[in-house]
This record gives C-alpha cells, structure tokens and sequence, in this order.
C-alpha cells in the first residue's frame, strides 16, 4: 500500500510524495519547487527515485532538475512531451506502467488542458493524479486543446472505479464550487457539498483529494447529462461534449 504525502507549495499546488514502504521506492508527483519536497524527504528520511510529471506547465516541472541534481532522480513523463518536461528520463506512453516497488500506476493520456497532458493511476491503491485535468468541482482550462479532447480525457477519468480518490494538483475547490452552484444550483449532494468545503477552509483544511464518486454527484464538468443543467443552459437534445464546452465556456468568464 503506499504512503501519500500531501505538500502544498506555492499559492495553491499541492505536491505529492509516493512512498511505497515494502521496497522503500518513493516518487514525487509534479514537484512544482524542490525545497519542500528535499524538507519532506529529509524528515522521514525518504530517498527520492523519481518524479512524475503530468505536464509541462511550470507550476508542475519547477522542481525537477533541483530534485535531480539533489537526488539522483528519474524524471518520467509523456512520451508526446519530451521535448518540454525539463531533465525528462523516461518517456511513456498510454497505458504504459510505472513500478514503485510493488505499487503500480497506469499512465493516462488525458490532453486538453495542454496536449500532453497525462494522469497516473494506481489501481491497487484506487489513487490517481491528474494534474490540472480533473479538479475538485471542476476541471482545467483548455490552454492547448478542444472541449472535444478534455471532454474525451474526462470520460475516460469518469469511467473509472467510483471508490478512486482523485488528488489534482490544485486546491481550486472553493472557487469552483461557487460556480458549479450557478449550474446546477438543483443539485441537494452539491449544496451539501459545497458547505463542506467552505467548513474545511474555514480551517485552513485541504479540501483535496476527493473522491470519484463525489465528483460524478457534483462537478458539473462531468454532469452534462443532468436535465437540470441541459435545461438552465437551454442545451436538451444535443451531445454531452456540447453540454460539457458551454459550461467550460461559462467558467472561463465567470467572475464569482
Ligand atoms: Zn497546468
Ligand atoms: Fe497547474
């Protein structure tokens, strides 16, 4: 079973530290800086092997050629990215594994926010870290790709174990949460939802991972289905990807 460290860096990333304790291996999942990341693995005394990049953005890469140079490190990212993941070692591509000692992650295409982008999925430990792909109560800006491709990398995200904890790399729930209440503001599991995390931020509290399940209930990038949100955005009828581009529109201009 591994261990998750959870980091929060910077204004609002979170790094995570992977440890899988029966083997020692540990990675740290886009370290957006080096020095928390070297601070955590000093104090558990934790040898970092390697960091997984979901992409390029610096916010998620910051970290790696310091990491490296400290540790040694092996940097492992997107095949389709390795002219622009700094100090990249091995290029995989989708469906490809990656071994931390007895814990195993698949690698995910899931482009949209930027074209490479990519998410590592620990079946066994029902982990995956997607980046800025999927969020808590929302998903990433589309910097590089079509509302077809997110919304494609997001069935394929949706199409996973309900009991998955989603751990993205940003802690945006608030914000988000504020618009999602403007799209489906019918919608009793977001309502409730939405107080929890207003509750967990009064206290300074992570409001990230979530869980899959809880995501399917409430983020309304994964709900295009609901006749509440077909019939507020004047869109019955048509394909989910139109339903799911018009509320990516929306937030790309909400001012809440
Ligand atoms: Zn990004
Ligand atoms: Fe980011």
């Amino acid at each position: 079973m591994l261990e998750i460290l959870q980091i929060p860096v910077l204004e609002d990333n979170y790094v995570y530290l992977l440890h899988e304790p029966g083997s020692g291996a540990t990675a740290a999942v886009d370290p957006a800086v080096a020095g928390p990341v070297l601070e955590a693995l000093d104090a558990r005394g934790w040898r970092l092997g390697h960091v997984l990049n979901t992409h390029h953005h610096g916010d998620h890469v910051g970290g790696n050629l310091e990491l490296k140079a400290a540790t040694g490190c092996t940097i492992v990212g997107a095949a389709g990215d390795r002219h622009r993941i700094p100090g990249i070692d091995v290029a995989l591509k989708d469906g490809e594994e990656f071994r931390l000692g007895s814990a195993s992650a698949r690698m995910l295409d899931v482009p949209g926010h930027t074209s490479g982008h990519v998410a590592f999925w620990f079946e066994d430990d029902a982990a995956l870290f997607c980046g800025d792909t999927l969020f808590a109560l929302g998903c990433g800006r589309l910097f590089e790709g079509s509302a077809e491709q997110m919304w494609r990398s997001l069935e394929r995200l949706r199409a996973l174990p309900a009991e998955t904890k989603v751990f993205c790399a940003h802690e945006y729930t608030q914000a988000n949460a504020r618009f999602a209440v403007t799209i489906e503001p019918g919608n009793v599991a977001l309502r409730e939802r939405v107080e929890r995390v207003e509750a967990l931020r009064r206290e300074g509290a992570a409001t990230v991972p979530s869980i899959l399940s809880e995501e399917l209930a409430t983020n309304p990038f994964l709900r295009p289905e609901s006749p509440e949100i077909r019939a507020r955005l004047g869109l019955p009828g048509v394909p989910e990807v139109e339903v799911f581009a018009e509320i990516r529109r929306r937030k790309d201009v909400f001012r809440g």
